[in-house]
């Protein structure tokens, strides 16, 4: 059986999964241990020149930024690679893909003529905006003033096409007098916790479940598998919108990190084709949102249920993947790393 998949109309380019940092709820399990493995020049090429007939601009034009339309340029943390983004800044540029943006964790922001500069040369290579993350998983690895700056300068350089993610957070370590970087651990001391991930998304996926064992429980009940297994996926998994594109080529489909629709170095046929469902069968399940055929499919590889449950549908979805992926090969299963860098 053939299944469409979705065609982009905004997402996000990973230009490697290598960070500084190694967030306990990385959706993509970056972090500083990966090869850094950069998108090649050739591959950028590729991918963005069949993203310019998809990508639709934010519905308040091309050259302004929304979260859901345009594209972003994101990692790992693609300062790392300032050139490379330098570069793919210039190529979306030259083929007039809308509303494009950066994401950043700010590492680099160490003072105010560095930080100018280096945006400023992208809003002059044609970068509409920024996005700038902020949360309680970054903090640990980031001194909030690199933050702050990030956001001053930003505001000079691109003016309202700044995006803070997410506002609430930042509101938060400016009520509190935040300084440098924060454990963990602190900053739970410093939230009252009936306010734990109140007014804010925060999604239970990626590393998440792993690196935040023991901590999450007295905020989060959990539940055995069966209670997910006709849950719909939230986010949403097959959608046209934030959808991400790798350096290997991989289709992410929305936050799902570790799992590929197929290659996006060939995305105009692969939207064409579609996907023979037999071929992969991890992403047959998921598509058919149907968790338990997943889960019975694992347990017949030998897959056992954890005792003490799951946080959520995607806590179920990332344990049978990241034990399905040892078994056998599935080429749906890509980057195969993104499992090893989980814990
Ligand atoms: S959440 Fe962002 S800053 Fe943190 S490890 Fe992942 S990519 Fe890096
Ligand atoms: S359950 Fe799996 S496929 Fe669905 S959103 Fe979560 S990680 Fe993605």
């Amino acid at each position: 059986m053939i299944k469409q998949i979705p065609k982009p109309i905004s997402g996000g380019l990973i230009l490697s999964y290598k960070c500084s940092a190694e967030c306990r709820h990385c959706m993509y399990a970056c972090s500083p241990k990966w090869n850094g493995d950069w998108i090649s020049q050739e591959d950028l090429k590729k991918i963005l020149m069949q993203l310019a007939g998809t990508i639709e601009p934010s519905p308040y034009g091309s050259e302004t930024m929304s979260l859901n339309y345009g594209l972003h340029f994101t990692g790992g943390e693609p300062f790392l690679n300032y050139e490379l983004l330098c570069k793919a800044v210039e190529i979306a540029e030259e083929l007039n893909i809308p509303s494009t943006f950066v994401e950043t964790n700010c590492c680099w922001c160490v003072n105010d003529e560095l930080t100018r500069e280096k945006l400023q040369l992208l809003k002059e290579k044609g970068l509409r905006g920024i996005l700038i993350s902020v949360n309680p998983f970054y903090l640990e690895y980031v001194p909030f003033e690199r933050t702050e700056r990030a956001i001053r300068v930003s505001q000079e350089v691109f003016g309202k096409n700044l995006m803070i993610y997410q506002k609430e957070y930042y509101r938060r370590f400016k009520e509190w007098g935040v300084k440098d970087r924060v454990s963990f651990e602190n900053y739970l001391k410093l939230e009252k916790k009936e306010d734990f991930a109140k007014n804010v998304e925060f999604f239970i996926m990626g590393r998440a479940p792993y690196k935040l064992e023991g901590k999450l429980e007295e905020f989060f009940p959990k539940y055995q598998a069966a209670y997910f297994f006709n849950e719909p996926c939230r986010p949403s998994f097959l959608r046209s919108w934030h959808n991400h594109f790798d350096n290997y080529g991989n289709y992410v489909p929305g936050y799902c990190g570790g799992i590929s629709l197929g290659d996006c170095r060939n995305l105009e046929s692969l939207l064409e084709e579609g996907v023979e469902i037999e071929e992969y069968p991890v992403l047959g399940f998921l598509i058919n949102e149907d968790l338990k055929g997943l889960f019975q499919f694992a347990k017949d590889f030998g897959y056992m249920e954890l005792r003490e449950g799951y946080f959520s549908k995607c806590h179920l979805c990332i344990d049978i993947r990241k034990y399905l992926v040892v078994k056998k090969e599935f080429k749906e299963l890509k980057p195969i790393e993104f499992y090893l860098h989980l814990k």
